[in-house]
């Protein structure tokens, strides 16, 4: 395990003034000059350690940075204001009008409208394709398709992407592959499997506290530096700038990230086991009933299980809402959109996150009337929540 990333992460010294153990928070949104010809250098190019604007970077989000680029493997990583800005900024990097993106139709319904309603005003187009069926993406690519986008773990479907294997179909194609991990910090490592840049909101399991909104982009050095390049980078233009005291916040947070993970897929594997053996209509990658169980084994890093999301289909809307409702009266969580809290969070994605995907779509995808979502959470004892659940369940009439 010692090349494990939490280990790597675990060796990753940041030191602030008169040595504390935590970096100095920069307060600064400007930089003084020695002289005319650093301030002009600064504006041709990056010179590590010097500092121009802090829309540009500040030390405490390169802080943070360093700290998302070893847990990723990649050589850079640059955070941002929120993961859809991480992921808008990516995309506009590389796409002009014109351009095509091929993406999973399983994907956070915030990244689904970005791509259908919003992209689509500047000429970029997405077609969206069943992410396991690698002829069906095969057959949406174009001499203008530029970019292959995917979830590693689907939201809210938990569907596993075969990274290796989009990536070769990128190699085929000379396609970048766009992958976001939001779902799956230290457990998938997509960068390693083949991705050319990830993504995540750190608003979730990363943070991990439910305090703030971020996001983050992780690729090499050229496409990081690009992004912030003050004549044509995304982030650098557009402004999705992470304020330095939550950077600072964030990564003071990660440093707990594996041990959280491990308690979350704990959990997760404790209730989908629980739930399966009431027969009830459970989705968990750690199943091996789940399609891409196999696969998830193949891709994952040992010691942190298969994470803290699963659905479960309470049958119909009416019982799903019931239950919700009764679910966090009991104390199981909250009734809440986001994830990985220390609390369970749960919400009905059909009429939350995944709102944005026509009910027509969602059925389509498999996305059911009755489908809860997850999150589940950090519980001391979670035989008690899970007795909690019961008791909600034969409540609202889903189990006898
Ligand atoms: N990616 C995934 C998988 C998400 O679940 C979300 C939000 O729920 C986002 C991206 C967007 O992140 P943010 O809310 O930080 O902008």
């Amino acid at each position: 395990m010692s090349n494990d990333p939490a280990s790597m992460l675990q060796d990753y010294l940041v030191f602030g003034e008169y040595d504390g153990v935590n970096p100095s928070i920069n307060d600064s949104s400007t930089y003084t000059f020695r002289s005319p010809e650093k301030m002009a250098l600064l504006f041709e190019r990056e010179v590590e350690g010097c500092f121009l604007y802090s829309r540009h970077t500040c030390p405490t989000i390169e802080y943070l940075d360093g700290a998302l680029a070893i847990i990723e493997g990649t050589e850079s990583a640059h955070s941002t204001s929120s993961g859809m800005s991480a992921i808008a900024c990516s995309i506009l990097q590389i796409c002009k009008s014109g351009d095509e993106v091929i993406s999973s139709r399983t994907i956070y319904g915030g990244t689904y409208a970005l791509f259908k309603n919003f992209l689509s005003k500047f000429g970029i187009t997405t077609h969206f394709v069943p992410i396991t069926n690698i002829d069906a993406i095969r057959s949406k690519i174009t001499d203008k398709t530029k970019i292959l986008y995917c979830e590693s773990i689907s939201n809210p479907l938990l569907e596993v992407a075969d990274i290796p294997k989009l990536r070769k179909l990128c190699d085929e194609y000379n396609l970048k592959l766009i992958v976001d991990n939001t779902f799956s910090p230290l457990i998938i490592t997509p960068y390693k499997l083949g991705a050319d840049i990830v993504i995540y909101s750190l608003t979730k399991f990363i943070n991990g506290a439910s305090d703030c909104v971020a996001g983050a982009i992780c690729a090499d050095k050229e496409f990081i530096q690009s992004l912030k390049n003050v004549n044509n980078g995304a982030t650098m233009l557009l402004g999705p700038t992470l304020d330095s005291l939550r950077a600072q916040s964030i990564l003071k947070n990660m440093r707990t990230l594996h041990v959280r993970i491990q308690k979350h897929s704990y959990n997760a594997q404790y209730i989908a086991e629980k739930l399966q053996e009431l027969e009830l209509n459970v989705h968990y990658p750690g199943l091996p009933t789940h399609p891409q169980h196999s696969l998830m084994k193949s891709l994952m890093n040992d010691g942190y299980g298969f994470g803290g999301m699963l659905t479960l289909d309470a049958i119909n809307e009416e019982i799903a809402n019931n239950l919700i409702v009764k679910m966090q009266e009991e104390l199981v969580g909250y009734f809440a959109v986001s994830l990985g809290f220390y609390k369970t969070l749960f919400s009905p994605p059909g009429h939350s996150t995944s709102s944005e995907i026509p009910e027509e779509e969602q059925r389509q995808i498999g996305l059911t009337p009755g489908l809860i979502r997850f999150s589940i959470g950090l519980d001391n004892d979670i035989e008690r929540t899970w007795q909690r659940m019961i008791k909600c369940f034969r409540e609202v009439g889903l189990i006898k």
